[in-house]
């Protein structure tokens, strides 16, 4: 089968590579339905994460199954499914304390922009639908895998509840899916940090009710002026960035929560303004797993769109293009069909 592999900066090449076969007992195949490219992928590909070895790449997926192993009980052949970019085996303590991203035997799901996937530890890992869904469903589905899964977690990691006013800094996918979230979860204010228009458009559409294009002090003034000077509840941070971390920081009230989502690239803080700040701050890679159950219940019932975060379609072999269009942020995000 051919799928993506990345050479080095800016060197994607969708070729040939080995067709995945069961492993171990508890592994199942998957035929791919959807994969994407993540923001994330983004930093290997821009060089500034190292890549040191041509590396297969794409960590979201849905699809079929195609064949389980000999130990896999819940999953079956012909069903539809939908995991996390990380495997769990959602028995350990860390999976029962809904940290599936930190399972005592986590193992990264790294190679989904092909048309077969191997997903290791496969009953803990993936999520059936009630039934094979219609094509038009596919986007919003395979956001759950992991750019929505994502967003949810920085809004329950932000404590977002009934009336709270929500700041989410970052206008990509994971921001966007964001502002559904805390949606979903009952804000009342969604106050959306964006300076292009397409986003902006697209987070008020998802809810957002302000939106503020002043970045890093000046955006925090202006979340101050919106707050009667005190600051958000809850600040989602979904870009990873010394800035975006402060502005997310600086942003909330004191007894406020940032949940922060975006993977941190030289970020530093200081204990001493983190001290004064009074700010609850909870983050990492999100517990996906967690939240797939209710998000697939969501999605199915047309409750949530999140495959609106998809504004460029390709067929799987045009890989490089969808990784071109969202460096040169010509896309929120790129799917790809095998
Ligand atoms: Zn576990």
């Amino acid at each position: 089968m051919r799928g993506a592999v990345l050479y080095g900066p800016r060197d994607l090449r969708f070729e040939e590579r080995d067709t995945p076969t069961i492993i171990e007992p508890t592994d199942a195949i998957i035929r791919i339905s959807a994969t994407c490219v993540c923001g994330s992928d983004l930093w290997p590909y821009r060089g500034i994460n190292p890549v040191t070895q041509p590396t297969p790449m794409g960590h979201e997926y849905c699809g079929i199954v195609e064949e389980v192993g000999s130990a896999v009980t819940s999953i079956k052949p012909g069903q539809f499914v939908i995991g996390s970019f990380f495997a769990s085996d959602n028995t350990c303590p860390n999976c029962q304390a809904g940290y599936q991203s930190s399972c005592q035997h986590a193992e990264l799901v790294g190679t989904a922009q092909a048309p077969l996937l191997r997903v290791p530890l496969a009953d803990g890992t993936l999520v059936a639908t009630p039934d094979v869904p219609s094509g038009d469903m596919i986007p919003s589905l395979l956001a759950l895998s992991d750019v929505m899964g994502t967003g949810w977690f920085a809004a329950d990691a932000a404590n977002v509840k009934p009336g709270s006013t929500v700041a989410v800094v970052g206008d990509g996918a994971v921001g966007l899916l964001g502002v559904v979230s805390a949606k979903q979860m009952g804000a009342a204010r969604i106050i959306a940090m964006s300076r292009h228009e397409s986003r902006q458009k697209l987070a008020r559409e998802f809810g957002a009710t302000d939106i503020v294009t002043e970045r890093g002090d000046e955006g925090v003034a202006r979340i101050k002026e919106l707050t009667d000077g005190i600051g958000a509840d809850s600040v989602l941070e979904c870009v990873g960035t010394q800035e975006s971390m402060m502005q997310a920081i600086r942003s909330t009230r004191p007894g406020g929560f940032v949940g922060y989502v975006g993977v941190p690239h030289e970020v530093e803080l200081g204990g001493e303004e983190l001290f004064y700040s009074h700010v609850h701050l909870h983050g990492g890679p999100a517990p996906v797993r967690r939240f797939l159950p209710e998000l697939i219940d969501l999605a199915w019932n047309g409750k949530i769109n999140p495959g609106k975060v998809f504004d460029l379609t390709l067929p799987l072999d045009q890989v490089a293009e969808g990784y071109r269009a969202m460096d040169e942020r010509r896309a929120i995000k790129a799917l790809l069909r095998p």
